[in-house]
């Protein structure tokens, strides 16, 4: 693996991280969007497995080809979906990180049924309660986590995005409290900004985009 390069300094990082908080090392999910074949296949050749998409269509346009060429790699959907669009995710994205609501949930509940699609699945906390936000409001948890139990999701984590003008920290550490208190074991937390930050705090995933792929246009 090439030393210099952005995905090992992260990975470095990330195991630095680890030996100070004494936990396995956060999975690096490589955030994907808006990125051509051949940058995501120049990850794949340097290792990379897990990535991130933000858009359903999106991610029909390119990762068909490439998971067939690589089926080791898995891809994780990151962004808000549409209940109309879960037919498309079978064979696609091995886990939804974005489940939010419980129309959602039940939509994923019924491509199971029909074509036995299950997908893993985090549930999105908005931690900040904002309006806009999608996510489930932390006082609703309990009550949502339930009725993924009843519609058999294999739910294993949370995930949050922390509102933009409040310090994140205070959210990660919410939402590894979250998920502690639930019994959830995947915490998926942090992004190029602010990785470092959500890995000390307990993150096991965290979605790095920008500091791996360099800055968009
Ligand atoms: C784009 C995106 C990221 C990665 O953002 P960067 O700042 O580019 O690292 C992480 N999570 C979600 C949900 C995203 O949409």
């Amino acid at each position: 693996m090439n030393i210099s390069s952005p995905l090992a300094g992260i990975h470095q990082e990330l195991s630095l991280l680890a030996q100070q908080t004494k936990c396995h090392p956060a999975r690096l999910i490589a955030v994907s969007k808006t990125r051509t074949e051949a940058e995501i296949e120049a990850l794949i050749q340097q290792g990379q497995r897990d990535f991130g998409e933000n858009r359903v269509q999106e991610a029909l346009g390119k990762w068909p080809r490439l998971l067939a060429q690589y089926p080791e790699v898995r891809l994780r959907l990151i962004g808000p979906l549409q209940t109309n669009k879960v037919k498309y995710l079978s064979g696609l994205f091995h886990a939804v990180d974005s489940v939010d609501r419980l129309s959602l949930a039940e939509a994923l509940a019924r491509q199971t049924e029909r074509s036995g699609y299950r997908p893993n699945v985090l549930v999105q906390v908005n931690t900040g309660e904002e309006e806009q936000k999608a996510g489930i409001a932390p006082q609703g948890l309990e009550g949502f986590l339930r009725d993924c139990v009843r519609l058999e999701l294999d739910v294993q984590g949370l995930m949050c995005i922390p509102p933009q003008n409040e310090s994140a920290a205070i959210h990660f550490a919410f939402l590894k409290k979250l998920c502690d208190d639930h019994g959830l074991k995947e915490c998926s937390m942090g992004m190029s900004g602010d990785y470092a930050c959500a890995a000390k705090l307990g993150a096991t995933m965290v979605r790095v985009g920008t500091a791996l792929f360099g800055a968009r246009d």
